[in-house]
């Protein structure tokens, strides 16, 4: 790991952060689009050892947040159904439905919900289980979909017939876009997603640049990392630069992972998707192709979504549009906490209430 130690050393972060004192000009406010981003400044203390005129905001980075509140309501009928077993990736786990209920909850009262930890695990429970359905639940951005491609592919090619998927996948850069457009919400810089960016490449967020006059750095997950991408963006500010800079080029190029988006694009096809907070965004989501559509599970259980209540109080949407922070929530600290959340953004471990209540409590 001496690799990545590196980026997290503190001798070189000191220096950084010397560097970024001195770029900065004047005050700006950055939105870091990844829940991964908004965890690691917490957990390295960046937080507190920026430079005051530097303001973050978190935005709509985290697929288990943004699933919207009808997806979970959709994903817990399907875990009543008989024959059916669900299986996902961890923190989906315990967000709740409309009723203030959980898979968690579900799975208690018997129904059956496995946690993997990888897509084709759920293929090794298809076999495991050959009198059930296998729905995996397909949550996540550029970053997961290809291994989801992949599985849905290994399924076909092993003739395993009693495995689906429920795609809520979503793609960046549509919310940005779609959040950029509402005058409210005044930033300076996307501190944007070096995960989805090693598949999307950084070029994809020039339209963000050139629309809407912004600085975009696409960033790595180390403090150092973050450090440099920090000072790429004030370098910019100062100057009166927008335009698209790569501080994380030892995973991101600026063009698309080509071999990645084809087998996604063999598999799924793009579709307006709901987002938490952020309503229907046109072609933000991904839909499996009609070819595949035996291992569709909207398809295959004929799944019908329909509007569902967010929990009372609860201000996760707009957290998720960068409007409010944890604080302003009546709920934050008193009825939602980790270990009683009410909301996704308490659950997840990328949620931006979770980030504020473990490091700012
Ligand atoms: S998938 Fe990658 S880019 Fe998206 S929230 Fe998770 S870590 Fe960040
Ligand atoms: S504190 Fe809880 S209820 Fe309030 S916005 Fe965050 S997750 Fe939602």
């Amino acid at each position: 790991m001496k690799y990545l130690d590196e980026f997290r050393d503190q001798t070189l972060a000191e220096p950084l952060l010397k560097e970024l004192r001195r770029s900065v000009t004047k005050p700006f406010r950055v939105m870091e689009v990844c829940g991964t981003h908004t965890m690691s400044i917490f957990r390295s203390g960046l937080r507190t050892l920026l430079p005051e005129e530097i303001e973050l905001i978190s935005g709509p980075g985290c697929p288990v947040c943004v699933t919207s509140a009808s997806h979970i309501d959709a994903i817990l009928a399907m875990a009543e159904l008989q024959n059916t077993r669900i299986a996902l990736f961890g923190d989906l786990f315990r967000v709740p439905g409309s009723n203030g209920l959980s898979l968690a909850n579900a799975s208690s009262q018997g129904a059956k919900v496995d946690i993997v930890y990888s897509p084709m695990d759920s293929l090794n429970l298809a076999r495991k289980y050959p009198e059930e359905l296998i729905v995996f639940l397909g949550v996540g951005f550029e970053t997961t979909t290809p291994g989801i491609a992949a599985t849905i592919l290994a399924a076909k090619n092993s003739a395993l017939d009693n495995f689906a998927v429920f795609s809520t996948h979503k793609t960046m850069p549509p919310p940005l876009l779609a959040l950029l457009d509402d005058p409210e919400l005044q930033i300076d810089g996307l501190l944007c997603p070096g995960h989805v960016s090693s598949i999307i490449g950084a070029g994809a967020y020039q339209p963000l640049a050139d629309t809407y006059k912004l600085a975009c750095v696409v960033g790595g997950f180390e403090p150092a990392d973050i450090l440099q991408a920090l000072i790429l963006m004030a370098r910019q500010i100062a100057n009166g630069e927008a335009r698209v800079e790569n501080a994380y080029t030892r995973a991101v190029r600026w063009e698309e992972n080509s071999r990645a988006q084809q087998m996604v694009r063999a598999i799924f096809k793009t579709a307006d998707m709901e987002w938490r907070g952020l309503g229907v965004i046109p072609e933000s989501g991904l839909a499996i192709r009609e070819e595949y559509s035996h291992y569709d599970a909207e398809r295959r259980l004929n799944i019908k979504l329909t509007p569902a209540t967010e929990p009372k109080g609860c201000r996760c949407g707009e957290i998720l549009k960068g409007k409010e922070v944890p604080s302003q929530c009546p709920l934050y600290g008193k009825r939602c906490t980790p270990g009683n959340p009410v909301g996704p953004c308490m659950v997840s471990s990328e949620g931006t209430c979770a980030a504020f209540f473990k490091y700012t409590q």
